[in-house]
This record gives C-alpha cells, structure tokens and sequence, in this order.
C-alpha cells in the first residue's frame, strides 16, 4: 500500500490550517523528538513554552477562521547565532551565554511573520568556526548516521535536527561551507544562497564580505518556499540585494552542466569520486550536456578564505570586549584586565587562532605580503567563475573531500580541519549560490552530498533545476516522502509524523 504520510511543508500548513491536525500537536511532536534525541546534543537550548504558546494561538486564529501564514504551525530549529528575544543568543560561545538580545533577526521575523514556531537553538562552532561542531563551548554535536562521527559544521545542531526530522527546517550561516557541508554529512539538502539574498541583520557576524545566511530542508521544495519568504532587501542591512528570487526565470530548458576537470582527485575520497561519476552517467543519460571546465586558480581558494576570513573575523570579534555584551571576568581589576581576561576565558581556542591571524594578516609589514595579496588572488577566483559560466549553466561539485569523520580526529589539527573546506569556500568568495544535495550512501551508511552551483542570482534556478532533475541527482539517502506501509524504504525508520498524520 502507498500512502503519502510525509507532506512538504505547504502540506503540513494545509493540514493545519484545514485542522486536520492542531499546531500544537504538531510543536509537541517535535519538542518529544527533541528530548528522544538529547544524546546527539541537537540543541543549545529549548523553546518549549514560547513554542507550545505560539502553537496555542495558531490553532485558535484558525479556530476564529481568521487567515495564518504560510508556514502557520510549523516547527523549526534556529542555529544559535540569530538574535531574537526568546531565550538566549550564544553563538556556542562562552563570551555571549548571558546574551539576552533585545532585536529580532529580519530572517527571524519573516519566518514568525508567515507562523513558523521556533523550538529550539541548535549547537554549533563557536562564532561558526569550524567544520566539525567541536568547536562548541557547549561540546559537539554527533553525526545522525554514526554518533561517534562529527555532524560536520558550523551549523552541525541544525543540519541533525532536519536529518533526525525533529523538524522540518532549520536556519543556517554559511560564511565557508557551514550550511552546505554539514547538510552533506547527514543527506539533507543546504542552500547557501547568493551574497546578500537574505539579510544578516540581527546574525552574529563572523566575515561580512562572506557570511550568508540559508536553510537545510528534506527537500528543494521546501527550499523554494523558504527562499520566497526570505528573500529581499532590507534597510538594515546595506548589503541586501533587491528581491530577485521570484521573478528570475527560474527553469532552464536544457542546462548544461560544468565539472571541474583539475580538482586534485587523489584528495577527494574515493566514495566520493564515485557518486560524481554516477550522478554525471544519469544525468548524460537523461539528456543533459555535460561540459568540462578548467579552474586553476580554484587552487588558491582555500590559503586566500583563511587570510580575509580572519581579517574579517578579528575585526567583528573586537567588539566583545566584557564591557557591552555577555561574560565579564570577575577577576578583572583594571580595565585593560576586563578586556584581557574577559576575551582570554571567553573564547574558544579557534576563536583566538583566528583573532592572531586576522590580526598579523593585516598588520603593517604583512599587509600588502598577505592580505592585499589574497585580495587580489580572490578577484582571480571571481574571473574564473565568471568565465566558467559563459561555458555553462551550473557545477556540480564535491561538497568536501570526506564524507563524516571521527570526533575528535580533525579537532586538534587546525590545517587538516581547514582542508576540509577546500571545496565549499571557493564559493563563498565569489559570492555565489550552491545547494548540497543527499546523492548516496558511503558501505558504512554514511551520507553523501554533492553540490550545484551557479552564477550570481541563479538561486530559483539552482531550486529548480534540484526538482527537475530529480532521480539522476536526487540519491537514495534524500528522506523519502512516499512510505510503505509507514516503513521508510531507504532508512527502514518508522515515519515519525505518521502518528500525528494519518
Ligand atoms: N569551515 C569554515 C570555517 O571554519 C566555514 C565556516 C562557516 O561557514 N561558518 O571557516
């Protein structure tokens, strides 16, 4: 027997809004999920009364028939470093834990503004530095396949809780790879869309000139409707762009497709290779040209993000003083020992690494040698892309060169964690937008994504081409929405909204 049990999102409001099933049903559902898998440590902090409140006057609106949002009683994580009064902003960091925020992030309120109801806050790399969630001053998050194995990062808490479908979205920053990685590391989709999209007013900064602020979905559709709620230019933040999302054209008749021929593939991990090369056979045999490309200065991507990054990160950090924001040192004396103890105990490891970087990097003497430099190599970066797209529609490439690796392998080797970025940050200093897409499985069932990028502005098309190209890109490791018998085809898991649902 087939039953769809597991609708989009615009078919759970559906339901809601018909009163199939009360919103509040729906938020303790996800709140019950939530404590079922505490030992992954999803979660910074619980929403649950402001959600299960929020839900109560949902179902009442509908039960006065007056109209709801969009997204009326959806449950949704947010990742810990978007500001908003309910409960408080950490950023997984020591400094800002008694962060209680006046403001409202603009991607916060849009979402409440179409009824989506925050249940919690997701772990993550302090300030979003990292690539595993070990970063975190609250201790990682694990993988959804294998709990001795890194959620990926830095949005690790936010990509497990759509995977373990705690919830059926969740809010992401990608500055380096943060949203699209850790979405590959547990077969969910991760869209980083093009630079100044979405605002980041009210995000805590980690680079300016990178930072995006997107989504992990079950699936691209969802995307698209978060992407058309989202989207647009906002007052606050002089880097947004006008509205472009819904009025591009969104599908393309035949796209044709780049790969990058000279990527170092002995540094990609065979399983990996392996799911490229299929996906680029089915997408062949479906009709689409497959162009190959040659990106050499793609080479210099990964030294060029970790020298402007942590320019950007040193001078965004130099606001948390202890005087204005969260943690003080009680034993400071003085007030440069206020500044000194404060910043000593409340930062991470990685947090200073980066701070001493950023700093040297931009010091006079070493400016012109590195950061001028990188500069300039990142413009190189931006041709390059430029060019590529004259030649073709999108790139599907690698999200990472591993699939999950172990807790604890990567956290006390700074350079080899950085590898690991080598693919996803290229894009970030172009500007692009790229979406992880769950193509497969490792033997050992570890997930595995691959990402589609494309020019600036083609972020509807990228959606697009993520539902029309279907079975050749989508793998089996994408959460299925059509059930046996309530039996997850591909997972075996029982679907865990079917109670509430059918
Ligand atoms: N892993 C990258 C870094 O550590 C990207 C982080 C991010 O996107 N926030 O810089």
């Amino acid at each position: 027997m087939l039953r769809l049990l597991k609708p989009n999102m615009k078919g759970m409001s559906m339901q809601i809004a018909s009163k199939d099933i009360s919103a509040v049903s729906m938020v303790k559902a996800a709140l019950e999920k939530a404590e079922k898998y505490q030992d992954y440590h999803v979660f910074v902090s619980l929403n649950s009364e402001n959600a299960l409140k929020k839900a109560a006057e949902i179902d009442a609106k509908i039960a006065r028939g007056e109209k709801v949002g969009r997204l009326a009683g959806v449950p949704y994580a947010l990742k810990d470093n978007f500001l908003s009064p309910e409960g408080k902003t950490t950023a997984s960091s020591k400094i800002l834990e008694p962060l209680e925020s006046p403001i409202t992030a603009t991607a916060v309120k849009k979402l409440e503004a179409e009824g989506a109801i925050m249940i919690g806050r997701t772990n993550m790399d302090s300030f979003a530095h990292g690539s595993s969630t070990e970063n975190s001053y609250f201790g990682p998050t694990s993988n959804s396949k294998d709990k001795a194995r890194v959620a990926g990062g830095s949005s690790g808490g936010s990509a497990v809780a759509v995977a373990l479908d705690i919830v059926p979205f969740a809010t992401g920053t990608d500055t380096g790879g943060s949203i699209r990685q850790p979405a590959s590391f547990n077969g969910v989709y991760g869209f980083k869309p093009t630079y100044g999209t979405i605002s980041r007013y009210g995000v805590v900064a980690m680079a300016s000139s990178t930072d995006c602020v997107g989504f992990f979905t079950q699936n691209p559709e969802d995307m698209d409707l978060l992407m058309q709620i989202c989207a647009g230019q906002d007052s606050y933040d002089m880097t947004t762009l006008p509205d472009f999302y819904t009025t591009t054209q969104s599908r393309q008749d035949s796209p044709r497709i780049g790969i990058i021929k000279d990527f170092d593939n002995d540094a990609v991990h065979p399983e990996i290779r392996r799911a490229l090369t299929e996906k680029v056979d089915e997408l062949k045999k479906a009709g689409y040209e497959i162009v190959e490309l040659s990106m050499p200065a793609l080479k210099y991507a990964l030294a060029v993000y970790y020298i402007v990054v942590p320019a950007e990160v040193s001078s965004n950090l130099s606001r948390h003083d202890g005087i204005r924001y969260g943690y003080r040192s009680a034993e400071a004396e003085t007030l440069s020992e206020v500044y000194g103890k404060s910043r000593s105990d409340g930062f991470m490891p990685e947090n200073k690494r980066r701070i001493m970087i950023g700093n040297f990097v931009l010091s006079s003497g070493f400016y012109d040698a590195y950061y001028l430099k990188a500069q300039k190599a990142r413009t190189l970066i931006i041709q390059e892309y430029a060019k590529a797209f004259e030649k073709c529609d999108f790139i599907l490439t690698p999200v990472s060169p591993n699939p999950a690796f172990k807790l604890g392998e990567k956290v006390n080797d700074p350079v080899s964690m950085y590898m690991e970025d080598v693919m996803s940050v290229p894009i970030n200093l172009a500007g692009l937008p790229s979406l992880t897409i769950p193509v497969g499985k490792t033997p050992e069932g570890l997930d595995l994504g691959l990402q589609i990028i494309g020019p600036r502005r083609s972020d509807a098309a990228i959606i697009a081409l993520a539902m029309q190209a279907g079975d050749a890109l989508r793998g089996p490791a994408a959460p299925a929405r059509i059930l046996r018998d309530g039996v997850d085809g591909d997972t075996k898991r029982q679907d865990p909204r079917e109670e509430e649902v059918k």
